[in-house]
């Protein structure tokens, strides 16, 4: 074992637990202040990675468009 092998353990310690995480997908966003993953979007207690977050909203936007179909 050599001491990058050790770094590598001792550093998936302080990963065992995301700073910020996609609400969605789970997939880790930040893994601390200044390790940015993914692109992400964020207001109030709401997070989402970018993928999720375009696929959500081109998903209700797909579904109101429907309902407004619907009532023309
Ligand atoms: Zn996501």
């Amino acid at each position: 074992m050599n001491n990058s092998d050790l770094r590598g353990i001792i550093f998936s310690f302080f990963r065992t637990k995301a700073f910020k995480q996609c609400q969605d997908c789970k997939r880790v966003i930040m893994w601390n202040k200044k390790k940015v993953i993914l692109k992400y979007v964020e207001w109030h207690n709401f997070i989402s990675c970018n993928d999720c977050y375009k696929y959500n909203f081109f998903k209700t936007f797909n579904e109101r468009l429907m309902l407004a179909n619907l009532f023309i």
